[in-house]
């Protein structure tokens, strides 16, 4: 059984189809690297999974169980279990790093402060960031700030790890600490959904790459295979423009 199964996913924004006949199976451990053109509809899926938009049609499994977005205490669970970083990281300008990644694990989850403070500050350390408890996010660069956002994540404790284009709004110079930050992730075995125009990258971390074009997948497969011996022309004119 999948860890995250998703079948036959059909989402619209009005009366625009922008996700049809998605297939896609994640297990435990899975890097997942999600690719495609801009539009193509790669954080649309990954709005649906989290439950930001609600599918047409189509069924989202989580360890085999359906999960039905009409109802809030499944949403609810699945957040329990399914983290998201987006491009844009968002901390609360007002709190610490640390606060920021405490706040919602004691206020909202209702855990003992000194055992998710002590869970934070291993995060923050993970993240390269063990020196910057205090700071507050105006006093951090952007690659830091999102290294937060991917701290204050974790601390969801979050069996998947969802990654929308998390160094896409930062410097060039920015990007590879962050990057390097996923890296210890994928080496550690979280499971993770990868969007990212950062192809050596998914190219290095993902096991499987999904390539996606107008709101289909188009084509799957091991990284080399994506990267180097695409077999639909679709991906095989994307790669070519890429590399
Ligand atoms: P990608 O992440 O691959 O760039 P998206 O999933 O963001 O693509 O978008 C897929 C399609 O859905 C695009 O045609 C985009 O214009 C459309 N779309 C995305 N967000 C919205 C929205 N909030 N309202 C209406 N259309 C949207
Ligand atoms: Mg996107």
């Amino acid at each position: 059984m999948h860890h995250l199964d998703i079948t036959g996913l059909e989402a619209r924004y009005g009366k625009n189809t922008v996700l049809s006949g998605i297939d896609l199976s994640v297990a435990r451990g899975d890097v997942i690297g999600l690719i495609g053109p801009s539009g193509s509809g790669k954080s649309t899926i990954l709005r649906v999974v989290m439950g930001l938009l609600p599918p047409v049609s189509g069924s989202v499994k989580l360890d085999g169980q359906p999960v039905d977005y009409a109802k809030a205490a499944d949403v609810r669970r699945l957040r329990d279990r399914i983290a998201i970083v987006f491009q844009q990281y968002n901390l609360f300008q007002n709190m610490s790093v640390l606060q920021n990644v405490t706040i919602t694990p004691t206020k909202i989850k209702k855990r003992p402060k000194a055992e998710v403070e002590e869970e934070a500050r291993v995060l923050l350390a993970k993240v390269g960031l063990g020196d910057k408890l205090d700071s507050y996010p105006d006093q951090l660069s952007g690659g830091q700030q999102q290294r937060v956002a991917i701290a204050r994540a974790l601390a969801l404790r979050p069996e998947i790890l969802l990654l929308d284009e998390v160094t896409a709004a930062l410097d060039p110079e920015l990007v590879s600490e962050v990057l390097d930050s996923i890296r210890v992730l994928a080496n550690e075995g979280m499971t993770m959904m990868i969007v990212s125009h950062e192809m050596g990258f998914i190219r290095e971390v993902a096991s499987r790459v999904v390539f996606m074009a107008s709101g289909k997948i188009v084509e799957t497969g091991p990284a080399a295979q994506i990267f180097d011996a695409p077999t639909q022309p679709r991906t095989q004119d994307f790669v070519s423009k890429i590399l």
